[in-house]
């Protein structure tokens, strides 16, 4: 199957309501205009370096989203154009964001990413850490960053309850903290292995790679 076929299959397969991300950190520059031009408009990398110098070379229409995890000192090469910054797994680096984005004028939306994973591995803030940002004072003087929801990886394993049950965690969170003051609209959980998972838990979008563009 060719990259807008996969494309097809896989937007023919989840709701209408669920975003896809199509993530094409690693891949060539043809590849992702091949997903462009069969109309894919979203694309997540993981190197803030790689995304920059993909950003310049490709139309200027695509929404490029941060999924990797985040170094403070280089979020000013992405703070002009980055669309939203999913790993967001510290209250300083939402410090620098919005530093940044200031400069450029901008509001930069951002998820933060929760820990839901058993491995040591995987980066995010305990579920403790993450309601004492969403109501601190401090976070109200962020006033150029915008906090759209969540983002979580499951364990990178084979036991399908064990990822549900990850999901599902990080799904309570999310309503627990979608309020009428402060509305959620983002819960990204899902990629190429789990993301019907991830929906059947209440995702609204899934970061697909190699179900995309092949194995990396
Ligand atoms: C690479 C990556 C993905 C996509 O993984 P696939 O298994 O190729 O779909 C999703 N989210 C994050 C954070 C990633 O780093």
């Amino acid at each position: 199957m060719s990259i807008a076929q996969r494309l097809q299959h896989i937007l023919t397969t989840i709701p209408d309501t669920v975003t896809l991300v199509a993530v094409s950190k690693t891949k060539p520059i043809e590849a992702i205009q091949e997903a462009y031009d069969a109309g894919q408009r979203i694309f997540g990398e993981n190197k803030i370096q790689e995304m920059a110098e993909k950003y310049e070379q490709l139309p200027k229409d695509i929404k490029w989203h941060m999924i990797g995890h985040l170094q403070s000192n280089k979020v000013k090469y992405m703070a002009h154009f980055v669309d939203l910054i999913h790993g967001v797994d510290s209250f300083k680096t939402l410090k620098e964001i919005n530093k940044q984005a200031k400069k450029h004028n901008r509001t930069i939306h951002c998820l933060l990413q929760a820990k839901i994973a058993q491995e040591e591995t995987k980066f995010g803030l305990p579920f403790s850490e993450i309601r004492d940002i969403l109501s601190s004072d401090e976070l109200k003087e962020l006033t150029n960053v915008k906090i759209d929801g969540l983002m979580g990886m499951a364990s990178f394993t084979a036991d399908s309850i064990q990822v549900q049950k990850e999901f599902d965690s990080i799904h309570s969170l999310f309503v627990e903290l979608n309020t009428e003051d402060a509305p959620l609209t983002t819960l990204s959980i899902g990629m190429s292995g789990d993301y019907q998972l991830a929906i059947t838990s209440g995702s609204t979008m899934i970061r697909v790679g190699s179900a995309i563009f092949g194995a990396r």
